[in-house]
């Protein structure tokens, strides 16, 4: 306790520091018209509560999210915001919350989830549920993922019913279980409080990545789309027999002979409009020969030492293509026996747009053969999505950042992940994952792995940076 009030104190003044700076580079945001108390109270209240929010154990499985509500609640009501609690099923619960604005302009989401990844204490410095304070940054399981993003964002909803922000269009916050799971809790809401949702023109949630390199903020990356994930079966079927008489076109060669045409099959490149601004985003980033390709990718790609370049880069040809891993291999549980069935599986992701079956078609070609079915693992496929960077919300962005990080890039990305985005958009939404938090890649890899932690100095940051967003939005 008291090495924590001490921290707190040496970040308060750190705090104070910074946000003078910014401050004064950017004197238009809403933020800088809070007298400099006020501020600083919100900054303590943002420590308090997440010691608080990272003490509850939401490790999903179980998840046992309804206390991770409950705490949202008490917030709220002393604030006198108005929300209410679903407990969908035992113990586990969606909390939603609403400010309203004037009604001229449709509604902004800010959505989090409440439920972290299990974790294994032994491998952690501090208990993952303490909330301790190590050399400045507290640790806990969600710290990064993303307790510390849906805290900002309960900050930022006392921040606008405090400071009484006008408002064109309700805010609501929207706190969710399940979403490292199965993300029942997302499709309950949208199965059955579809109207609290209104007709919300925007939503912001996690995915959003501002790498920090030597105390700079490098790129601020916004998550504009993903790609879905379309898994697939193989299946060889051949003669069984003793595995002293090898016979040629057995099950196993024949996934292998199939398996071999498919790992040197190359997805066509093909470059999406957000993919396209990704690049031109990155280009000012780059120092080398890349900084000129990148401004224009799609006309760089027509060179084709350039095109074989980038697909044989796994950090750029994923955001260009569909892609596809082979992950398992299954033949006869025997050495002995020639088994009459070979089994191997393909994570294959494909991007936003793409049709799955018209996949399943090619990948059927690509191994012409008759005595190898393929088949999904799953029966619904998900369609990949993505968000307009041309839109008013993604322009705040990038004017907030500039005051924030002067100079830095504003990436939209399209991740290589899946995220509850794609759910939303679905329904008529512009999502996008943001972040306010900065986090250098050691801080960012604890994210589902050991001594999750976020630092104190950007718990206090961290949300006037989501305010002035949500603020300015507001208005526009
Ligand atoms: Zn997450």
């Amino acid at each position: 306790m008291i090495a924590l009030s001490r921290l707190s104190l040496c970040a308060a003044l750190l705090f104070s520091l910074v946000t003078a700076a910014a401050a004064q580079s950017a004197p238009n945001l809403p933020s800088a018209t809070i007298p400099a108390d006020r501020l600083a109270k919100y900054s303590d209240d943002a420590v308090q509560w997440m010691r608080d929010y990272l003490r509850i154990d939401t490790s999903n499985p179980p998840g046992h999210e309804l206390a991770a509500a409950q705490f949202f609640k008490k917030v709220l009501d002393s604030e006198n915001i108005e929300n209410q609690v679903f407990e969908f099923t035992p113990g586990r619960a969606n909390i939603w919350a609403r400010i309203k604005g004037g009604g001229t302009k449709r509604p902004l989401i800010l959505l989090s989830h409440m439920d972290v990844v299990t974790s294994d204490p032994a491998k952690w410095k501090a208990n993952p549920f303490s909330a301790d304070v190590i050399d400045g940054a507290m640790y806990g399981r969600g710290a990064q993922d993303m307790k510390q993003e849906g805290l900002a964002q309960l900050v930022v909803m006392v921040m606008l019913k405090r400071e009484q922000v006008r408002l064109d269009r309700d805010v609501i916050l929207l706190a969710t279980s399940d979403e490292e799971v199965d993300g029942i809790g997302t499709d309950w809401m949208i199965a059955n409080k579809r109207d609290l949702l209104e007709n919300a023109e925007f939503l912001i949630t996690e995915g959003g990545d501002n790498l920090e390199q030597k105390g700079h903020v490098e790129s601020v990356g916004v998550d504009v789309a993903e790609k879905s994930p379309f898994w697939l079966k193989l299946t060889a079927h051949g003669t069984p027999g003793h595995a002293s008489v090898p016979l040629a076109d057995s099950a196993p060669n024949r996934l292998v002979r199939a398996l071999y045409r498919v790992i040197n099959y190359q997805t066509e490149l093909k470059v999406l409009p957000v993919v396209e601004e990704h690049f031109k985003a990155l280009a000012a980033t780059q120092t080398s020969d890349l900084a000129a390709k990148f401004a224009d990718i799609r006309t760089a790609l027509e060179d084709k030492a350039f095109y074989a370049r980038m697909s044989a880069d796994p950090q750029y040809a994923y955001l260009l293509r569909d892609t596809i891993s082979l992950t398992r291999m299954q033949g006869s549980q025997q050495t002995n026996v020639i088994p009459s069935e070979a089994v191997a599986n393909l994570d294959i992701r494909l991007l936003p747009g793409e049709d799955a079956h018209a996949f399943l078609v090619l990948m059927k070609n690509v191994v012409d053969d008759a005595n190898v079915t393929i088949e999904p693992e799953s029966k619904d496929f998900r369609k990949a999505n993505a968000s307009d960077v041309n839109t008013t919300l993604f322009q705040i962005f990038r004017e907030v950042s500039a005051a924030y990080w002067p100079g830095t890039p504003v990436v939209p990305t399209i991740t290589s992940g899946y995220t509850e985005n794609q759910r939303y958009r679905e329904i008529g939404i512009n999502c996008y994952g943001f972040t306010p938090y900065a986090a250098t890649k050691e801080e960012g890899a604890t994210e589902h792995g050991n001594n999750e932690r976020v630092r104190l100095e950007e718990l206090r940051s961290a949300p006037r940076i989501l305010f002035d967003v949500v603020a300015t939005l507001g208005q526009r």
